[in-house]
């Protein structure tokens, strides 16, 4: 690890916990060895059992690691498949959760409720479950995604998780693993045989939304170019514009973005790009208050509760802001796939005139899959 990787994490974590279970895991050691002066007793760690945690709480639960065997199925169908949202088969497996970044939309804000950032340590297993999925599928193509409940690549220098989930990839070909970020840490992968399998996603904001919403984060220009490097050794690379945040510039400032992005990478480099709008639970509105100043961007917007009870934007202005986008894209050129994530039918149909499995280009994406009963792996 280099110098300034290590002074990022040295600032960034004040104590390491470690199950006794996983104490001869990989991570563990290679924390240890890293971070000695920040390894604590496990049985000193702080327990809170409410129901979620505090601003502070939850702050804190960013600077403290705890390492620990995941007892549950890794494997899982993304929650956007739902009735409400027009699903487009990803699966996602989650090897930790929390996340050292700081977004103000952050949903984990309202979904987790542990006092620490937890690292899995028995990624064997989960590389085995991604085989057995893999296989029990074989004949589709499977997206598994492991940017969830933490950014995929954020920790992933210190864990080395990436270059064990590709062992996977080898004798199943039928798997495009994505890894999701909004970091710019991928010296590690570049040489990695990746099978041409891997899929590295940023999530990406005008500089604007980066600055004043996504704390701690990589700069947009740092993101793209970690995005020309992994794909120069020929990974797959994809863009989320997600969330979509009004603020009095946004047409402008959004269209700035499809041109940094449309003036640095070609359609064919890019197999798609997903626009998702601003959506949270409605619980989460009061902590990103606290957490957040009142002028923040996703603390001003007027927001209207959803029929899967999250609040978003009014349908008409969600349809303005991502035909905006999409009509900037084909401007620069019609090859460029763009389709909306964890969006409702009527969404699609305001924005294309047309449900996802007929626009030209993102069908392929929207297929179902049959679904797979992670019980039994
Ligand atoms: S990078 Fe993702 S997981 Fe991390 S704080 Fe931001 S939104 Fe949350």
């Amino acid at each position: 690890m280099n110098k300034e990787l290590f002074k990022h994490y040295n600032e960034a974590f004040e104590s390491i916990y470690i199950h006794p279970e996983s104490m001869d895991s990989k991570v563990a050691i290679n924390l240890r060895s890293l971070f000695p002066k920040k390894i604590k007793d496990f049985d000193s760690r702080k327990k809170i059992r409410a129901q979620t945690l505090s601003p502070e709480d939850f702050d804190q639960s960013k600077k403290e690691i705890l390492v620990m065997p995941y007892k549950g199925k890794f494997f899982k169908q993304c929650p956007g498949g739902n009735q409400n949202s027009a699903c487009c088969n990803y699966f996602v497996l989650n090897l930790g959760s929390q996340c050292h970044f700081n977004c103000s939309y952050c949903y984990l804000q309202s979904f987790l409720n542990s006092p620490f950032m937890v690292i899995y340590s028995n990624i064997d297993e989960a590389r085995f479950e991604l085989s057995k999925v893999a296989k029990s599928m074989k004949d589709h193509r499977i997206r598994v995604g492991t940017g969830e409940t933490i950014d995929s690549l954020g920790l992933d220098p210190l864990t080395n998780y990436t270059s064990e989930l590709v062992k996977a990839l080898k004798d199943n070909s039928n798997i495009q693993l994505e890894l999701k970020t909004k970091s710019n840490f991928v010296d590690h992968l570049l040489d990695m045989n990746h099978y041409n399998q891997v899929t590295v996603s940023w999530s990406v904001n005008p500089e604007e939304v980066v600055e004043s919403e996504e704390h701690e984060t990589a700069t947009l220009d740092q993101r793209l170019e970690a995005a020309r490097k992994v794909l120069d050794k020929n990974f797959s690379v994809a863009f989320h514009i997600d969330p979509v945040i009004w603020h009095p510039d946004w047409e402008k400032n959004y269209k700035r973005l499809v041109k940094r992005i449309c003036s640095s990478f070609k359609p064919n480099e890019v197999p798609y790009v997903s626009l998702g709008a601003l959506r949270f639970q409605t619980e989460q509105a009061q902590i990103m208050k606290e957490r957040f100043s009142r002028t923040s961007f996703v603390n001003s917007g007027e927001m209207f509760v959803s029929k899967d009870k999250k609040l978003r934007y009014d349908s008409r202005l969600r349809s303005k802001m991502f035909k905006t986008i999409i009509d900037e894209f084909k401007s620069y050129s019609r090859s460029w796939r763009v389709f909306l994530c964890m969006e409702s039918p009527e969404t699609w149909l305001q924005t294309y005139g047309d449900s996802p499995r007929r626009v030209e280009g993102l069908d392929e994406l929207f297929v179902p899959k049959p679904l797979v009963n992670t019980e039994t792996l």
